[in-house]
């Protein structure tokens, strides 16, 4: 059956389309973990049980928290509505998107429901498979790096990271060397600097004795906003076609502030995205949240100051394991739901015969997937990929990105954050 078949897709690619036949062709299932593994990575892989540490089967403190949160605020607004009946005008507006968007999203949990193979997979998603080893390093003791403060330190320029290369010819035994030697590794600033890994595989690298798995041909570009403008290409046909964007935006949330630093809108505002576009244009996905002041904001100032056109917005919609959603549909501050904004950005050398050349987006697509670590969002590059201008294959960013994909260059002040080894099993 159909389902049959995209069930098997799915095992392999990560990525469930619902039947296309229906008015549900517009929603499709994520595994994250399954899509990176095989995008990304030959010779290492994702390890499910780490990816998946929240929202699954349990006891989780984060969820608890939350929930104490989400109560507080319902509470406040209860006694909010007891003084005023009527909505102000933002809240209007912001209620009008949600009421919008109920359908769509109350539809897509719906179908997923209805498949009940993908159901029973998604209660196994956090399995990690027997055959694959874990890295083995002790957990307990292993704290993450902060790229953030080293960063930021008079010594980072002087901070470096050694690239591993595996032998490409294997030696011989009487040679006295080891199957699993290493060439000298290539030793390269890791802050401020361009670092690629240039091999088609995965190659482990070294920084403070701690390892990383950089996927192939990745590049990562490790500093602060102020020294994004260093990405900018000497040529526009050296542009970038897609560029996917995950701010840090302002919330007030505590718990965000602990995890890492946000920034006020109007650092946003000179972030060069036309000048990191291609000659041929590029695809803009912009990650926000649901305050309806960040999306005027975006509608009425980012994007125009960007030179971006709003073409599409797609929805992400959060799941437990279990098959339930995150949260309520309509709790009004904790929605179950994350927005992407899409648009493009012409490039230079656009005439107006190459724009139209773009293929449609499709509006109002829904992404269904289980949330990883806080903040995390899912890998939606190649579900972008056939609206993406320009030659291929195509070349594409993420701005304030905390990991690394095959191909893709990332950046932001700590983009290794999902690389390190302890994420990772060998394959
Ligand atoms: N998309 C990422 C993911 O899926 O894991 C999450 C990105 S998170 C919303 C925003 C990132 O921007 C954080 O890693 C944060 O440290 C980084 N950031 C904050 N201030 C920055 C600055 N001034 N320069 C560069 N990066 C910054």
């Amino acid at each position: 059956s159909s389902e049959d078949s995209e069930m098997s897709k799915f095992l392999n690619s990560g990525i469930y389309r619902f039947d296309s036949s229906s008015s549900s062709s517009n929603v499709v299932f994520m595994d994250p973990v399954r899509v990176l593994n095989s995008s990304s990575y030959t010779l290492f892989r994702v390890s499910p049980s780490l990816y998946y540490s929240r929202f699954f089967f349990g006891y989780s403190k984060e969820k608890d928290e939350e929930e104490t949160r989400v109560s507080l605020n319902s509470k406040k607004r209860k006694r909010k509505q007891k003084k005023s009946y009527t909505l102000n005008e933002r809240e209007r507006s912001a209620d009008q998107r949600h009421q919008e968007a109920r359908p769509l999203l109350l539809r897509a949990h719906e179908v997923l429901l209805e498949a009940k193979d993908l159901l029973l997979s998604i209660r196994n998603l956090k399995i990690d498979d027997d055959s694959s080893s874990s890295l083995g390093i002790d957990e307990e003791e292993d704290s993450k790096q902060s790229f953030i403060e080293l960063g930021s330190v008079f010594q980072a320029p002087f901070y470096e990271i050694s690239l591993y290369y595996p032998l490409k010819t294997k030696p011989t035994e009487d040679a006295g060397y080891s199957l699993a030697q290493y060439v000298e590794p290539k030793v390269v600033p890791i802050f401020n600097n361009l670092v690629m890994n240039e091999s088609f595989d995965d190659v482990e690298a070294e920084f403070l004795n701690k390892r990383y798995i950089l996927p192939g041909e990745s590049c990562f570009y490790m500093s602060d906003l102020e020294q994004i403008h260093d990405l900018i290409p000497a040529k526009t046909d050296n542009g970038f076609n897609l560029i996917v964007i995950d701010p840090p935006w302002e919330n007030g949330s505590a718990s965000q502030k602990s995890v890492y630093p946000t920034l006020p809108n109007r650092y946003f505002l000179s972030l060069p995205i036309k000048q990191l576009t291609h000659t041929e244009g590029a695809l803009v996905a912009l990650w926000v949240t649901n305050r309806e002041k960040l999306r005027i904001f975006v509608e009425k100032e980012l994007f125009p100051m960007w030179g971006v056109s709003y073409a599409a917005v797609f929805y992400w919609l959060k799941l437990r394991a279990d098959g339930s959603l995150i949260g309520e549909l309509d709790l009004f501050h904790h929605r179950p739901y994350e927005c992407l904004l899409l648009g493009y950005c012409h490039g230079e050398g656009m005439d107006s015969k190459l724009r139209s050349t773009f293929k449609p987006l499709q509006e109002n697509q829904v992404i269904i997937s289980v949330p990883g670590e806080y903040s995390r969002k899912p890998p939606v590059g190649k579900l972008l990929l056939d609206y993406v201008p320009g030659p291929k294959p195509s070349r594409c960013i993420e701005l304030f990105a905390r990991e690394l994909f095959a191909g893709w260059t990332s950046w932001g002040n700590e983009p290794l954050h999902f690389q390190e080894s302890t994420y990772f099993m060998k394959k």
